[in-house]
């Protein structure tokens, strides 16, 4: 609590300042112009004693620097990892942009369900895995769920496996480069996204050092989310399996995702644009 006595004159300034606000805070104004209807912008609660005023913090300065601590934090993750940035295509999108279709309405609602109670997860360090082919919508989920987040000021940093171990091989194979800033993020970050994680692509070496990432998040507790074009069953077969018993001891089971290929469905759709604008060409021209 902030106190002050009236023989000093910057306690008397003071003073003028705490009354002021003290009668913004309890008098009639229209409190709806405020971000915080509490103090009304003016990040202290004034007490009033006698003919003296008290101040304290308000709980809006304590959110307002958690804020720009996260928002700090997250220019840094961005900075050290280069494939850590929402992808053009995806920006913006919500959950309105993802239709409620056969074969994608539970993966949905689990990334709603992820995104309402993530504090819960984020405590227990429980991730998502999403499995299924090409083109079902696992990476615009997981980047809706990444970007809900960031506007909840959580820092998320959203990679695409084969840039992401590039990108570590690289600072390993430069003994000048410093794979701390890199390691380091990945490892922090409140919620790491790692997309197309696809076994069969992968050599050993590659899994083995994404992993040493994944492992370190499973013990900290910090949330994974995997998206695989793998079943289940070809994930046992090809990771080691203490990396798929981690993974679903942490995650759950993998949820799937089926149903149309988007990709294929905007093309066909692209397709009949393009051959309507033919058509009307045509037309002009005969
Ligand atoms: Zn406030």
């Amino acid at each position: 609590m902030y106190q002050s006595t009236t023989s000093n004159p910057v306690d008397k300034i003071k003073q003028i300042k705490w009354k002021q606000a003290w009668e913004l805070q309890n008098g009639n104004a229209d409190k709806t112009q405020f971000s915080c209807h509490i103090c009304c912008d003016k990040k202290i609660v004034v007490k009033k004693e006698g003919n003296k005023f008290t101040a304290d913090d308000c709980k809006c300065l304590e959110q307002k620097k958690l804020k720009e601590r996260k928002q700090k934090e997250q220019k840094k993750y961005e900075n050290s990892i280069k494939a850590a940035e929402i992808r053009e295509e995806f920006e913006g999108k919500t959950f309105d942009d993802f239709q409620w279709l056969k074969g994608k309405k539970e993966a949905k609602y689990a990334a709603m369900d992820y995104v309402d109670n993530f504090d819960f997860y984020q405590s227990k360090g429980i991730g998502l895995t999403f499995v299924g082919k090409c083109g079902r919508g696992k990476t615009l989920l997981s980047h809706i769920v990444s970007q809900e987040l960031l506007k909840k000021d959580h820092t998320v940093v959203n990679v695409v496996a084969k840039e992401f171990y590039d990108d570590i091989k690289a600072t390993y194979d430069d003994p000048d480069k410093k794979t701390s800033d890199l390691i380091t993020s990945a490892k922090e970050v409140d919620l790491l996204v790692i997309d197309n994680l696809n076994a069969q692509r992968f050599g050993f070496d590659e899994i083995d050092k994404l992993f040493i990432i994944i492992n370190h998040r499973i013990e900290n507790k910090k949330p994974t989310i995997i998206n695989s074009t793998c079943s289940l069953d070809s994930l046992e077969k090809k990771l080691a399996p203490d990396h798929v018993s981690r993974l679903i001891g942490k995650n759950g089971d993998p949820i799937q995702i089926s149903g149309i290929d988007m990709r294929k469905k905007h093309g066909e759709a692209i397709t009949k644009l393009r051959q309507q604008n033919i058509g009307k060409l045509k037309n002009k021209t005969i």
